[in-house]
């Protein structure tokens, strides 16, 4: 069985380790300066060379000549620290995610007081050190803290932040970078030979691109091809099959496309890509790399030459041509379109939808108001009246009216210039009025429920004024007559008929009026009563009293009226012929607005009906 790239061509010392210079650096002056200290944290991403860095270090303390930043390679413990060698007794790695409990770091912390065994350090790599638990961080903290003289310890992490701070605080944090592209390709290149493997040029890229920065991602990656790889080595096509990404030719096609607005042709594309089996979202994600590099191509001419675009010199003419073909706004915008469609196209389960939606919409200037489409669209003018070689004189008409003759034919224009004054319109002009109205709707609804029976507003104003008005106007008038005070109280009309009404005094009726109803605080003896508590009692008290038969209807109510003597002034449910109430109907007191009154109404006139027949012939009579 073949060893894998990543373990064959592990560094064996600082010198080799690739992309990490912050870090190799000042481990190799600290180990050949002698201040070595009892406990270091590696942190990075993962595949950035922190496990291997422990193992050099390991392998610098313990060498036979010294401390030291180059182990000589030949002495026992370099043999038996070395990559491929067989491992120490006194280099103990310890796997946190699997041994992070509090038990493993209390026999951890046991062990560790022994001396080490042949070699000058004793040496603990704890890898995953954010798996350890809290309370094995805390089993560790005397240990790490004051460690005998011959222990040092290497935690090796993803997530710094998850180790325990009393322990980071201990040691000595040297934080591990993903590697550049540019030295992870020359890294690739060097195993490549190392191998004896031919690979096209071109397959750098894509295995950069695929690692992400990991070295140890990317020579997996390599390992693959180079594993499938036939008599003539690792190709283009190969690579491009097997890593799934797009293939430079439908991007470049998709590209020259949408420079030339063709969208006959961007939708070819999108067929192609899904007829070849490839994954619409890698798609779009790789057009949007190559929109990134043309943005910098078009931004720095010499991109090709200085590390700051990763692709073949042989293709650098062609993506120039593209830059310039599209133009700094277009590219822009383009990119910005594709990142708002990738992100829409995580989780769908149609992305060749949203992928033709937002090739759509890249094909169609301006449909946002960034104004970047805008941009893109003068640029294109521009560029049509500097291919059209007369830019000022003769052609600028006529390069303005053809120009026109396009741009209106597109939505766009009238739809940005509504859209702004529509918002902005509205805002002052309904602000205005609403203000307004909510100040006045605000009052009305506060006086409202505030003063229901005291001061009502505009609809409730007639009802109170009558109310306090009629009561001391009804005092008098009532005097001569009982009339009135029925009339005030016109909720219990049909029971007073019996004849008690007008056979009471004028003073008992006023009273029982104000008593029964509302006008009670108008009427300075009343006033003090209590309205509500009083109606149960009142009804059943007077039903016994009057022993007018009308209780058998209803027991309470109908009796109260009958010993009020209140004749029936209810204006819509019956004027009786005989009752004296019906003069005074037309009297201010009718009015009746609050909300009393209708439950008054719909509760009563069920119960009346039968009453007032049954109890008139017996009050006659009796
Ligand atoms: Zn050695």
């Amino acid at each position: 069985m073949a060893l894998a790239l990543y373990r064959k061509y592990r560094p064996a010392t600082f010198a080799e380790v690739v992309g990490q210079e912050h870090v190799t650096t000042p481990l190799v002056n600290a180990v050949d300066g002698g201040r070595i200290n009892h406990a270091y944290l590696f942190s990075g991403p993962r595949g950035c060379g922190k496990t291997s860095s422990a193992r050099i270090l390991a392998r610098s303390l313990n060498c036979e000549q010294g401390p030291t930043s180059t182990p000589c390679g030949t002495c026992a413990s370099c043999v038996a620290l070395a990559p491929d060698g067989p491992g120490s007794l006194d280099v103990i790695e310890i796997d946190a995610a699997s041994h992070g409990g509090v038990d493993d770091a209390r026999d951890l912390r046991e062990r560790a007081f022994f001396a080490p065994v042949s070699s000058r350090y004793k040496v603990y790599i704890v890898d995953e050190a954010h798996m350890v638990t809290t309370q094995g961080f805390n089993a560790l903290l005397k240990v790490v803290e004051e460690p005998p003289e011959f222990l040092v310890f290497v935690f090796a992490t993803t997530e710094p932040d998850k180790v325990l701070p009393t322990i980071r605080s201990r040691t000595h944090h040297y934080p591990f970078r993903l590697v550049p592209p540019t030295t992870l390709r020359g890294l690739l290149e060097k195993t490549c030979a190392a191998e004896g493997v031919q690979v096209e040029p071109t397959v750098f890229p894509l295995v950069v691109r695929a690692g992400g920065g990991s070295v140890r991602d990317s020579l997996s990656i390599l390992d693959q091809l180079l594993a499938g790889a036939g008599p003539e080595g690792v190709t283009y096509a190969s690579a491009v099959g097997l890593l799934g990404v797009t293939d430079d030719a439908l991007l470049d096609e998709a590209i020259d496309a949408l420079a030339a607005t063709d969208a006959p042709g961007v939708f070819r594309a999108v067929d192609r890509v899904v007829e070849a089996g490839h994954d619409p979202r890698r798609f779009a994600t790789d057009l949007l790399d190559r929109l990134r590099d043309l943005i910098v191509l078009d931004a720095v001419p010499d991109a090709g030459g200085n590390g700051l675009l990763d692709c073949p010199p042989d293709r650098l003419d062609l993506m120039v041509q593209q830059a310039r073909a599209l133009g700094s706004a277009t590219l822009s915008r383009l990119a910005d379109t594709v990142h708002a469609g990738l992100t829409d196209m995580r989780g769908t389960t149609a992305p060749r939808l949203l992928l033709e939606l937002v090739c759509a919409r890249m094909l169609l200037p301006a449909p946002d108001d960034a104004g970047t489409g805008a941009l893109q669209r003068l640029e294109r003018l521009e560029r049509r009246l500097a291919i059209g070689g007369v830019p000022e004189a003769g052609a600028g008409p006529a390069a303005v009216a053809a120009a026109p003759v396009r741009e209106p034919a597109r939505p766009e224009p009238p739809r940005a210039e509504p859209a702004r004054p529509e918002p902005a319109r509205p805002g002052p002009a309904r602000e205005v009025p609403a203000a307004a109205e909510r100040g006045s709707a605000a009052r009305r609804e506060y006086v409202r429920p505030s003063q229901r029976g005291a001061q009502p507003a505009p609809g409730a104003v007639p009802p109170a004024a009558p109310a306090a008005a009629p009561a001391a106007a009804a005092a008098p008038a009532a005097a001569p007559a009982p009339a009135p005070a029925p009339a005030a109280a016109d909720d219990w009309p049909e029971t007073a008929q019996p004849g008690a009404g007008p056979s009471r005094p004028a003073p008992a009726p006023a009273a029982a009026a104000a008593s029964d109803d509302w006008p009670e605080t108008a009427q300075p003896g009343s006033a003090p009563r209590v309205r509500r508590p009083h109606r149960p009692p009142r009804g059943p008290a007077r039903a016994w009293s009057a022993g007018s038969p009308t209780s058998r209807c209803h027991p309470s109510r109908p009796t109260t009226r009958t010993g009020r003597t209140r004749p029936s002034p209810r204006p819509r449910a019956r004027p009786r012929p005989g009752s004296p109430s019906r003069g005074r109907r037309p009297h201010p007191r009718v009015p009746r607005p609050s909300p009393r009154p209708p439950r008054a109404a719909a509760s009563r006139p069920r119960w009346c009906p039968p009453t007032r027949p049954a109890p008139g012939e017996p009050a006659r009579a009796g």
